[in-house]
């Protein structure tokens, strides 16, 4: 029998979810009186871990998807995914316009490289752009000054047939934090003023949930967002738990007690004796370690429930195994369920908190050994 740890993932957790996003985007945009912007789901990363086909399966209400992985794309093609594609990095190399072309793919245009590629390649059909301008986050995109005359070469290539659509697209630094992204949207529509109309795009999850007015399309003009971690139920934001929006997790990580130690006052527990019994305690051992994705910084103290009673970490993770402080749990013995993180544990975002990161960290780290279960 193979370790009893697995993950879970549902696929009516993933269209909830989307929904949640979509209604209150419908919301703001009643509000103010103008239209929706439309949803491209980012499935960036292996969907966040969450797997590409169990990622299409569930967004197929999404009018599009976003990610990076050329070859994550081409999968979503294979999975029967005909909307557009947006590659958030655009293409490396001249050959990848191939594929772009063949799988009819979108693609991020931020450097003065790319199109030069453009210019040089042979589409069968136009590529459809978004312009992607750098508003201070410094990262990728065209700097303000320059993004007029990005804009002018795109222009170019659409007379000369290479190029479809052009859209113009920024991403926030600190759409969830204090700062929030006032600064950032002047630096924008500054730059993007008396350009052509094309779509525009920019919101992640914390802009979409905590600005979704700045996505409402009035008039002609197309908007997107681009949503990622809140469509997998965990939130962008330190402060503010994923479920507060209704979102729910669609990872569940859930493994067993494989082992209990009962412990006198004062012995100590797991590599580096960094725990130390402070009375006679129970101690249950979980087949989950950091080789399962499991964050190695949790430390004592760190939520887990089992059998359905949240209880702690205590000691250190080790590669396989973690242990829990079963004195919550009198009835826990071998075989007892465990739950790490999702639907019934602790969200990801406690665990990431404990660990010092982020859900997004620890849902992307899944590791490869654990078997999912796709639920429906
Ligand atoms: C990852 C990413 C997103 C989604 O971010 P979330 O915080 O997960 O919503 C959106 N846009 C770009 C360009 C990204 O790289």
């Amino acid at each position: 029998m193979p370790r009893p740890i697995h993950a879970s993932i549902s696929l009516a957790a993933l269209s909830h979810n989307l929904d949640v996003v979509r209604r209150h985007l419908d919301q703001a945009a009643r509000a103010a009186a103008g239209t929706a912007p439309s949803i491209w789901a980012v499935i960036k990363a292996n969907a966040y871990g969450h797997g590409i086909e169990t990622a299409v399966a569930g967004f197929s209400a999404a009018q599009g998807l976003a990610m990076l992985d050329l070859a994550e794309a081409v999968r979503c093609r294979e999975a029967g995914w005909g909307g557009p594609i947006l590659l958030l990095e655009g293409f490396f190399q001249p050959a990848d316009l191939e594929l772009i072309d063949r799988y009819h793919l979108s693609a991020t245009v931020h450097t003065r490289e790319q199109l030069d590629m453009l210019a040089h390649a042979r589409p069968s059909r136009r590529v459809d752009i978004m312009l992607k301008l750098n508003t201070g986050m410094n990262r990728l995109g065209f700097s303000p000054d320059a993004y007029g005359s990005a804009h002018a070469r795109a222009l170019q290539l659409r007379e000369q047939g290479c190029v479809g659509t052009i859209g113009k697209m920024t991403h926030f630094a600190c759409a969830d934090g204090a700062q929030g992204v006032a600064g950032q949207m002047q630096v924008f529509r500054h730059a993007t003023r008396g350009l052509a109309d094309g779509p525009v795009s920019v919101c992640n999850s914390a802009a979409t949930l905590r600005y979704p007015e700045i996505a409402v399309a009035h008039g002609s003009q197309a908007h997107w967002v681009r949503p990622g971690i809140c469509l997998y139920g965990a939130s962008p934001f330190d402060d503010v738990a994923a479920a507060s929006f209704g979102l729910r997790p669609v990872m569940s990580l859930r493994s067993q007690i494989i082992g209990v130690q009962d412990l006198p006052a004062g012995a100590e527990v797991g590599y580096g004796a960094t725990f130390r019994a402070p009375r006679p305690m129970r101690v249950g051992v979980v087949a989950c370690g950091y080789a399962d994705g499991y964050p190695r910084h949790a430390g004592t103290g760190t939520p887990v429930m089992v059998g359905g009673v949240r209880t702690r970490l205590v000691g250190r993770v080790s590669m396989d195994m973690l242990m829990v402080d079963l004195d919550p749990v009198p009835a826990a013995g071998i075989g007892m369920p465990v739950s790490l993180w999702g639907h019934d544990g602790p969200s990801v975002d406690e665990v990431a908190q404990a660990a010092g990161t982020i859900g997004y960290e620890l849902l992307c780290a899944l590791a490869p050994r654990v078997p999912v279960r796709r639920e429906p």
